[in-house]
């Protein structure tokens, strides 16, 4: 399948020619449902995995919801739940100090009903879960990636559930050489009870596509030339921050969007990281889909129009109606309350999104994940961030 993203209706590196240096090339990986074989690049599986390696697990501690059975471990839930009641009542009434103090009491009772988990239930699923296929990428679609020497195919897999620090999927990346795979594994189902649904993905085809890219709008080099941007924006239609710099949706490298403040990861010894993949819950919102839904997805679109609007109590609201409907607002009440009619502002959004073609995820609320990579240690070390609007 075939996606192009819209061309830019102005070329914001002529306008601010200092911004020309800072261009990059993201590729665009637009997943559509489809299977894939091992021997392909693909969002969602399936994995070039050797048949004699074993499948990777997580084998950090998961939320575990089965009760405990015995007495003791019955007493300590209770116990557990008194006090978390408790804290809960302390917090509403403010006194946060006193919640404070209880926190390590709280903390020794979790690691207690852990380890009875651990002892009545000896198969414990929570203890080690199978990571899930997120992304394969062979070296003759994505080049731009830093592929160590010997290598060929680059390999993300999550674990799908959330995990401290950030309470998202936590990632790993495996580089190895196609040519010494023979015998290919098949992945484990995942475990549906455990997993967050949201973060398995529909196995995806990808349509690679290269952008040139800005940086975003906190990632741009000064207050001046953010100052001088927001001036030239009140004759414009286009918003740099949304539809002339950063590529949303799942992509290889280029700059990151970042939901929230960016972050600019280092190894351990110190060198910068760069931006290795985004794995996104939405691949365009409702707001920027004029700068980044591919023409063909916007061709497959129903459109429709918001209207927002002020209401005479100086509260607002906002409707949507079809494209050919007509919004009268001297018509229009809300629990009584009239409409303001110089305040209606209409805009065109599309109505179906387009996700359903696409992996389906769901993390967080709308939430990216973003790896990163130091392309100068050999042994590749990554880091993650997740964030939510
Ligand atoms: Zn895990
Ligand atoms: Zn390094």
């Amino acid at each position: 399948m075939k996606f192009t993203t819209p061309g830019k209706p102005v070329d914001v590196a002529t306008v601010f020619p200092e911004l020309a240096g800072s261009a990059r090339t993201t590729v665009r990986l637009h997943p559509w449902r489809g299977v894939a074989t091992a021997r392909e690049s693909s969002l969602g599986g399936p994995l070039l995995w050797p048949a004699d390696e074993a499948w990777p697990m997580c084998t950090i501690d998961h939320p575990d919801p089965r009760p405990l059975t015995s007495a003791e471990g019955q007493e300590l839930e209770r116990r557990r739940n008194e006090l978390h009641d408790a804290m809960n009542a302390l917090a509403r009434a403010g006194d946060h100090a006193t919640v404070g103090a209880f926190y390590r009491e709280y903390e020794a009772l979790e690691a207690d009903i852990r380890k009875a988990r651990r002892e009545e239930y000896a198969d414990d699923p929570a203890a080690t879960l199978p990571m899930v296929p997120i992304a394969q990428f062979y070296r003759r679609d994505l080049p731009e990636l830093p592929f160590p020497d010997g290598t060929d195919v680059c390999q993300v897999l999550w674990c799908p559930t959330d995990h401290e620090p950030h309470y998202g999927p936590l990632p790993q990346v495996w580089w190895r050489d196609a040519a010494k795979v023979t015998e290919v594994a098949t992945a484990p189902d995942p475990d549906r009870l455990l997993s967050d649904d949201g973060s398995l993905p529909v196995p995806c085809r990808i349509s690679p596509e290269r952008v040139v890219e800005f940086p975003g709008w906190e990632d741009l080099p000064s207050d001046d030339l953010r100052e001088r941007l927001e001036t030239w924006e009140k004759g414009q239609e286009w918003r740099y921050g949304r539809h002339l710099s950063v590529a949303p949706g799942t992509k290889v490298g280029g700059w990151v969007s970042w939901i929230q403040s960016p972050v600019r990861p280092e190894c351990d010894r110190d060198h910068r990281m760069d931006h290795l993949l985004t794995v996104a819950s939405s691949e365009c919102g409702s707001d920027a889909w004029q700068a980044w839904m591919p023409v063909e997805t916007q061709a497959r679109t129903t459109f429709a129009r918001r209207v927002r609007f002020a209401m005479v109590d100086g509260s607002t609201s906002h409707t949507t109606i079809g494209e050919d409907e007509k919004f009268d607002p001297a018509a229009w009440t809300m629990f009584g309350k009239a409409v303001v009619p110089e305040s209606v502002v209409e805009s065109t959004i599309p109505l179906d999104d387009d996700e359903p073609e696409g992996l389906g995820l769901m993390l967080g609320d709308i939430g990216d994940l973003y790896l990163f990579v130091c392309a100068t240690c050999a042994e590749r070390p990554i880091a993650v961030e997740f964030q939510c609007t």
